[in-house]
């Protein structure tokens, strides 16, 4: 939730979480992994690939209706090409869940087959939604999980501690997700977390991340910023002429006609983040 409270990470929170995720990954047979299509790398954990080991993995890259298709596209085969399993889906409309569902069947066959090789009575394959706060983990389990009142049907019994959810014919989700840490000691990565809503507003500097934003779109697609805000070419030079433009342009005025940047970089933050900016994806694969 983009009104979640202000999690701070300190070397102690990483701890606790890495312990709980290790506990956790021990107990499924497949991992997913959800990471923002919008920035499939700043949204990725730093040690995502150590805590998961040699379990399956799916790496699903949501909110991709806010995403650059072509950019989904190239992010989808950069990860195809080592050899992860990669889907792009839309958490919030639940349109990618059947796909989802088949896939981690499909890639749980070999560990049934195994079960059976050994004579071992199979039950059911068990899974986990990994990720960085805000990347859509509770939408998904929700969405996949379906209502209070299903969930409620699912279980068997009165259970304490996890909380299984059946999702597919042999499959079980964990009701919890597993909540891992942003990549905040990277600079360019903790900004573009900050553009996408990722970390909460109140923790990060509103004015350096907008400068980062302007100039990628300055860089990237100065037509969008023209169009959007009517700048005039004679205003398309720096951030700071930018920002100042659309301060005039929407009114973010204080006494004396001076612009308040503050309210015009709320409004670029937000424009960005409801896709009036157009759907941008801010990592590029290379
Ligand atoms: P969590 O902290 O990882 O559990 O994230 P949430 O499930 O609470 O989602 C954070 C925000 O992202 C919420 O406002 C969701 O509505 C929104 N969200 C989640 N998935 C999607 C998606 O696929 N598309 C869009 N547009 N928004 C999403």
């Amino acid at each position: 939730m983009a009104d979640s409270p202000i999690v701070h990470w300190f070397p102690g929170h990483m701890a606790k979480a890495t312990r709980m995720i290790t506990e956790y990954i021990k107990k499924v047979d497949v991992v997913i992994e959800l990471l923002d299509a919008r920035i499939p790398r700043s949204s990725a954990n730093p040690v995502i690939t150590e805590l998961v080991g040699q379990k399956p993995h799916i790496v699903l890259l949501n909110k991709v209706d806010l995403a650059d298709p072509k950019a989904t596209k190239e992010w989808t085969e950069f990860f195809t090409k080592q050899g992860i399993t990669v889907l792009a889906i839309d958490s919030k409309s639940g349109k990618g869940n059947k796909k989802l569902i088949s896939t981690v069947e499909r890639l749980s066959k070999p560990i049934i087959d195994r079960w059976v090789a050994k004579g071992i009575r199979s039950r059911s394959v068990r899974t986990i939604i990994l990720g960085i706060p805000n990347v859509g983990k509770s939408t998904l389990i929700n969405s996949l999980a379906g209502s209070a009142a299903t969930r409620t049907a699912n279980k068997a019994g009165h259970t304490r501690g996890q909380q299984w959810v059946k999702i597919g014919k042999n499959l079980e989700l964990l009701d919890t997700p597993g909540v891992l840490w942003p990549k905040l000691e990277d600079q360019c990565a903790a900004a573009r977390l900050a553009m996408t809503g990722a970390i909460s507003d109140d923790v990060y500097d509103l004015e350096h991340v907008i400068k980062q934003l302007l100039n990628y779109l300055l860089t990237n697609t100065p037509n969008i910023l023209v169009e959007r805000y009517k700048l005039k070419e004679e205003e398309m030079t720096d951030v700071d002429t930018i920002l100042e433009s659309i301060g005039r342009r929407r009114g973010c005025l204080v006494s004396g006609g001076i612009v308040d940047f503050d309210k015009a970089r709320r409004i670029i933050l937000q424009d960005y983040r409801n896709t009036k900016l157009g759907t941008i994806t801010l990592d590029k694969v290379d």
